[in-house]
């Protein structure tokens, strides 16, 4: 999560902890103010990204304090909203990305340009299709990572070793690029 992602969700939880006590006043405001973001969704976006670059110390200090604070509130919500609304809305997800990845089908003019900025990646996972494809290489069954039963992602360490792979699960994959991308 980036630092500015990390700072909305603090905020959510901020706002999350003091809506404990109905008035009807205060629901209308909050359904304004929840109205507003919907609409003006991308400008509060690119307002937040602008305001957290130029206080980003003042921020972190801040949040540091705050999360010291309230570290238990703070987990038990995060963990309350995973199971919640995070698992919950895992099909509803997956369904909007199927539809996005239906209507944004890459032409063929992207799809080779792909192939040519990302070349060795492109052939090491042919490779490893065909080697699957062909029974050489068995697909195991659990993630390598966390264990869990699902369908499996080979993760390639290096590019130039195409059957050299990790299985892993969509999240634990998910992680490790993650940080590869953020170290
Ligand atoms: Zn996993
Ligand atoms: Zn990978």
């Amino acid at each position: 999560m980036s630092g500015s992602q990390e700072y909305l969700m603090l905020e959510d939880v901020r706002n999350a902890n003091h809506t404990t006590s109905i008035d009807p006043r205060r629901e209308k405001r909050l359904a304004y103010k929840r109205k507003y973001r919907q609409e003006h969704n991308d400008k509060i976006k690119e307002y937040s990204k602008k305001y957290y670059l130029i206080n980003k110390e003042k921020i972190n200090r801040d949040d540091k304090e705050y999360y010291k604070i309230h570290r238990e509130k703070l987990l038990s919500y995060a963990k309350d909203y995973n199971l919640k609304t995070f698992h919950s809305r895992k099909d509803k997800r997956s369904e909007i990305l199927k539809n996005y990845r239906l209507k944004n089908k890459p032409t063929y003019e992207q799809n080779k340009r792909y192939r040519l900025k990302y070349k060795e990646k492109v052939r090491a996972r042919k490779i490893l299709k065909r080697r699957i494809e062909q029974g050489e290489i068995l697909k195991p069954l659990l993630c390598s990572s966390c264990g869990k039963c699902t369908t499996l992602h080979g993760h390639h360490h290096d590019y130039s070793k195409p059957v050299d792979v990790v299985w892993l699960c969509l999240e634990c994959h998910s992680k490790i690029h993650w940080k590869i991308n953020h170290d």
